[in-house]
């Protein structure tokens, strides 16, 4: 089968590899839609960062080369011995998450702190960007018929933003200030309207997120390069938010995001980082304000739990997926997909077609 495999940085080929085998308790899945993360970009650009290089990745003995994507929609072509959840045409979606299943944090239920944690599309153990993927039944979450497939590719996503609400101190007529309208910040502005938020600011430098994070319900945007968002956010609140969500994951936004909290605030920090960032902690001391940090979503054995909760989301309409999708690109174009989110400021969410 055809599947996009990843070298290294500008190194993604797309190549004849051999059909995953279905083993006991495996489903195989024949791939509708997958799409390009924030995750693949930066690894695309600046990696192996997540991506395996001179280790195999516990969770699956594999290292680079590995197919890449982890946003996932198809149909169930074959199960294997013992898979009793899901069976062949049955539509779904995929919770990417391997966690190791035997530390403390695992036994706990928290599989999203595992300590040896991986993920499909990146750790090795297949990926979306390829006609076929073979996944543990676990992993394989079904899909309501009133979710059409690529809608459903975007359930990954949107369950980063709902876990980082859902977790989140955010109460009915708070305000909210979100920095940064990528694609998860573009789900943190949804769920946190649907957990009650009377207003919603929005930190974003790029004009076509500004406009996206609008039209999907956001109450103010502000360009920081423009004005001081703080300041702004401050003035047009009582002494600041609630709570801000950090998902630029750049050092100034840091800061920013803290200080436009009130004081008694939450910070809640969405992003990866890839330097250090700089802030004063008496902007924490001084005024009791509290900084969290928030990792996906319930995984494992609880693959369906927060899945399942973002799927009748979006069958209510609480949450909408397609206001998120900018392009459709097939597998053979990948690469020009990973090009065109680099030059294209309009750019969200491009999902791969094989
Ligand atoms: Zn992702
Ligand atoms: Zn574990």
């Amino acid at each position: 089968m055809r599947a996009a495999q990843y070298y290294g940085k500008k190194d993604v080929r797309v190549e004849e590899i051999d059909d995953p085998p279905v083993g006991e308790g495996e489903v195989e899945i024949s791939i509708a839609y997958a799409g390009i993360c924030g995750t693949d970009r930066h690894e695309y650009v600046a990696g192996p960062i997540l991506i395996p290089d001179a280790e195999p990745h516990p969770a699956t003995g594999e290292r680079l080369p590995v197919t890449l994507g982890h946003e996932v929609s198809g149909t169930v072509e074959a199960v294997g011995e013992g898979v009793t959840a899901v069976e062949p045409g049955d539509r779904v979606t995929v919770n990417p998450m391997l966690p190791c299943g035997e530390c403390q944090y695992c036994l706990a239920g928290k599989h999203n702190v595992c300590v040896d944690l991986g993920f499909v599309g990146l750790s090795g153990g297949g990926g979306g960007f390829a006609e076929r993927l073979v996944v543990d039944e676990d992993n394989a979450v079904p899909i309501p018929d009133d979710v059409s497939l690529k809608e459903a590719s975007l359930v990954e996503p949107f369950s980063v933003g709902l876990h980082a609400v859902r977790h989140s101190p955010v109460r009915t007529g708070d305000s909210v200030a979100v920095f940064g309208t990528g694609p998860i910040g573009l789900t943190v502005i949804q769920a946190a309207r649907a957990a009650g938020a009377r207003r919603i600011l929005v930190s974003e430098p790029q004009a076509g997120r500004r406009e996206i994070a609008e039209e999907i319900g956001a109450d103010v945007t502000l360009d920081p390069t423009e004005v001081d968002p703080v300041e702004e956010i401050r003035e047009r609140t009582e002494d600041g938010v609630e709570v801000a969500f950090e998902v630029a994951g750049v050092d100034a936004s840091f800061s920013q995001a803290l200080r436009s909290t009130q004081h008694d605030g939450h910070l809640r920090v969405v992003s990866v980082y890839e330097d250090d960032v700089t802030f004063n902690p008496n902007e924490v001391v001084t005024v009791e304000r509290t900084i969290s940090g928030t990792n996906v979503y319930t995984g494992g054995p609880r693959s369906g739990e927060e899945y399942g909760m973002t799927l009748s989301m979006i069958e209510s309409g609480a949450f909408d997926p397609s206001a998120l999708i900018t392009d459709l690109v097939d597998l053979d174009d990948v690469v020009a997909g990973f090009e065109s989110l680099l030059s294209d400021d309009g750019q969200v969410k491009i999902l791969v077609e094989p």
